[in-house]
């Protein structure tokens, strides 16, 4: 089916690594080659996030929508300048460098990362904690010299990780200044378990800021924002045998089997609007004497979370908040996770526990709204 009345412009890009807060922290890399769909005009090499993604932009003309993609990718290069902590030169880093002494001017952006993420500490009781820098970097320190932390070392660690501590202005000085200061020497803010949600979000906030903007998706390695015009509503609402356009469809995410880095997709989730993360240990750990541990630290113990969770997907209106929740249902348990989802307007969540070997899947009454088939089967 054609749609004479749009150009489609379709923008599907190959992201390389270069680390952003809470990925691993590896150099970056030359940025892979770029593939567009022959529908794009489009070709641009970019290096964003240590992760492949896309951007998917429906726009009314094809140089609307290269005009979208470049301010998403702006967007994107901006949040991981500022707020990547492995690079010495960002913004995070120069917070946590000077933790114990004076506040630091950032960026409105930064500013408002670091609110959201107290935020959602105070949220999630705690379980979210963006201070967990330290602990983070004791683990890592302690896999580096295959051994696990002394208790003195967590001790130490945990003394850290107190938000009330952090002092953050949103432009909030006299002269409209942004600043943020750690309190106490040795703090170090992670961003990691919200950076993915949260910048893809801001994406999809600065493409919809352009001109003749039908829908968008920005996916980041299997977590991502999308927007599109309303009308799309939810499946089954339209009419029978109505056909719509491609952005008033509802995009689709892939629910990945946490058993297997194959990406192998349990099953298709679809929204609308909004976000769509996971948060899981397949893909990153911390490994000591052969053991695997999660990269998901319990702020109470200072240790690696262990429960039978396998993953923990949130879908929520808005991106940062999806992917902090998502990082707390790991810490959180799932009686006390699917607790707080409910609890929490526009959130709905799918934990997958894992016993010998098979998934257990434990969802929030409204999920099944993001499943085609309405249903959990595999
Ligand atoms: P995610 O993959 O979104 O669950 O984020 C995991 C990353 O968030 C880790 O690699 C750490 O950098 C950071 N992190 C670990 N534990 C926590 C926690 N309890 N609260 C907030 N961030 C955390
Ligand atoms: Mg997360």
């Amino acid at each position: 089916m054609s749609w004479p009345r749009y150009a489609l412009a379709t923008f599907v890009a190959t992201l390389a690594a270069v680390g952003l807060p809470g990925c691993d922290g590896r150099p970056a890399q030359a940025p892979g080659p770029v593939r567009t769909p022959k529908e794009s005009a489009e070709q641009a090499s970019l290096v964003i996030m240590d992760t492949r993604g896309d951007v998917i932009i429906y726009t009314d003309t094809e140089a609307q929508g290269r005009l979208a993609y470049e301010a998403a990718l702006a967007r994107l290069k901006t949040i991981e300048r500022l707020l990547n902590r492995y690079d010495p030169a960002s913004e995070l880093s120069a917070v946590n460098r000077a933790a114990g002494g004076p506040p630091v001017i950032v960026s409105r952006t930064t500013a408002r990362a670091v609110i959201q993420a107290r935020h959602l500490w105070q949220t999630t009781g705690g379980a979210f904690n963006p201070l967990v820098g330290s602990l983070v970097a004791l683990w890592t320190q302690c896999e580096a010299e295959r051994r696990l932390p002394t208790d003195e070392q967590i001790q130490s660690a945990l003394l850290l990780l107190n938000m009330d501590e952090v002092e953050v202005a949103e432009g909030g000085a006299a002269d409209g200044t942004s600043s943020c200061r750690l309190a106490r020497a040795g703090m170090q803010l992670d961003l990691g378990g919200m950076a993915k949600g949260w910048a893809a979000q801001e994406a999809v906030a600065a493409i919809r800021r352009c001109e003749g903007v039908r829908a968008a998706l920005v996916n980041l390695g299997g977590d991502g924002a999308c927007w599109s015009e309303p009308g799309g509503g939810p499946r089954g609402t339209e009419e029978p045998g109505a056909s719509r356009p491609p952005w008033r469809r509802p995009w689709r995410f892939g629910l990945q089997d946490p058993r297997t880095v194959s990406r192998k997709i349990l099953a298709p989730l679809e929204a609308t609007r909004g976000a769509v993360v996971t948060s899981g240990n397949t893909y990153r750990y911390y490994e000591i004497d052969g053991r695997r541990y999660s990269h998901v630290l319990n702020p109470r113990t200072g240790r690696p979370v262990e429960n039978c969770i396998a993953s923990a997907t949130v879908v929520h209106p808005d991106g940062g908040t999806a992917d902090g929740l998502a990082t707390a249902c790991m810490v959180l348990g799932t009686g006390k996770s699917i607790e707080l989802l409910e609890r929490l307007p526009g959130a709905e969540g799918l934990i997958l526990e894992l016993s010998e070997g098979r998934l257990l899947p434990c969802p929030t009454e409204g999920f099944e709204q993001y499943l085609p088939s309405r249903k959990l089967e595999f």
